[in-house]
């Protein structure tokens, strides 16, 4: 195990790096106080070992691109996942099966894959992050989620102090939410994904992206355009990282879409959610109850100039202001609307 050298570097969610153990250098909100001990893992027996060793008191964190840390920091052990390596395990006619590490660089290995003619992520164009954390809240974009690809995760079970395999059925994925998220008990290693071999897209299942390629909701298009398409609609909303652009210093989306039993308004844009529940954009929610791109109550925090749904640092915000921003927001669309709103980032040692 190092010593935490300057891994910022290589790594492309995190900001630049700071000679303390501040956490604000490895969030993509730059937003954070200091880890009581940080230390990398690249290697998987690493991770395994710190996580055995130190108990309770770790916080696994990869890209940093969806968690916000309180302005106190992480008083226990901050474990930055850095473990790298792509193989193909399984390798079909019309598939393969690819295993990739849980430190990878997401948008990376999506690269990768559409360069190598394998569709199943080309959607997924553009997230931040890491290849691990996509599991945990079964990252999901433009029509494509991890649940419809992956074929097994490898974790290590904290409860048995053993390394499993685990199912996607085990995986229990649902949107933006899986067993893994708000749940200690996994860490996971490696994960399986089965593509398929095509040059072509996966059917385009989102109205937008749709739009935007000229096509039919169900036509295929070339994968480098899928993929660059959905680049560049992602950067026209501050939804790919930059540094020099503070609309995106963000965790990406604040709060989830409310999935609700039943529409409450016609007035209100939906989709169908499983089961009959529809689900509203809190994007269109949060306009509506009166917080317009670029609000803000000072604090050196604001809603993104481009996305609604996006919360800012501005570059000199703290973790207290960009959360009181967020309740604000919360409060009033559960006034206008009597909608709560849930966040979609894990909260570190503070609190809506
Ligand atoms: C600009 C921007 C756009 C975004 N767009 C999207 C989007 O379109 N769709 C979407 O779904 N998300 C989006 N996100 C959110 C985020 O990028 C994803 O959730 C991503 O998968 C988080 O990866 P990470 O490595 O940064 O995780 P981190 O922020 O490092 O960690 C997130 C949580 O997962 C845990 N964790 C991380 N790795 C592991 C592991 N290997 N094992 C166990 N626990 C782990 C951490 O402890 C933490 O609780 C966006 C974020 C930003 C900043």
């Amino acid at each position: 195990m190092n010593v935490v050298p300057d891994v910022s570097a290589d790594h492309p969610t995190a900001a630049s790096p700071e000679s303390d153990n501040s956490l604000r250098a490895y969030t993509t909100l730059r937003l954070g106080g200091q880890a009581g001990i940080l230390t990398v893992a690249d290697e998987t027996d690493e991770i395994v070992a710190t996580v055995r060793n130190v108990g309770e008191d770790v916080l696994i964190l990869a890209g940093g691109s969806n968690v916000v840390v309180g302005d106190a920091g992480f008083p226990g052990h901050v474990l930055l996942l850095r473990t790298r390596g792509v193989q193909v395990v399984e390798r079909g006619a019309e598939h393969v099966v690819v295993r990739v590490a849980a430190g990878e660089p997401w948008d990376d290995f999506v690269a990768d894959t559409v360069a190598n003619g394998w569709a199943g992520l080309e959607c997924l164009s553009g997230i931040p992050g890491s290849a691990g954390a996509t599991p945990i809240q079964n990252v999901g974009a433009y029509g494509q989620e991890v649940a419809h690809t992956i074929v097994a995760v490898r974790a290590y079970d904290r409860a048995a102090d053993e390394i499993r395999r685990i199912t996607p059925e085990e995986c229990r994925f649902a949107y933006r939410s899986s067993v893994f998220k708000h749940n200690d008990r996994w860490v996971v290693l490696e994960v399986d994904f089965r593509l398929t071999v095509s040059a072509e897209s996966a059917p385009i299942r989102y109205a937008e992206l749709a739009r935007q390629l000229g096509v039919e909701a169900g036509d295929r298009v070339p994968l480098d355009r899928a993929r660059d398409t959905v680049l560049k609609l992602r950067a026209g909303k501050g939804m790919v990282l930059d540094p020099d652009d503070r609309d995106t210093w963000s965790v990406g989306s604040f709060f989830t879409n409310p999935v609700l039993p039943a529409l409450p308004s016609d007035e209100m844009p939906h989709w169908p959610g499983e089961g009959g529940t529809v689900k509203i954009p809190a994007a269109w929610l949060i306009e509506h109850a009166g917080f317009g791109k670029g609000f803000t109550r000072g604090g050196g925090v604001a809603i993104s100039s481009k996305h609604t749904l996006a919360l800012t640092n501005r570059g000199d915000g703290t973790t207290a202001a960009l959360l009181e921003l967020a309740r604000e927001i919360r409060t009033g669309v559960h006034a206008r609307f009597g909608i709560l709103l849930h966040p979609e980032p894990v909260l570190v040692n503070c609190a809506l």
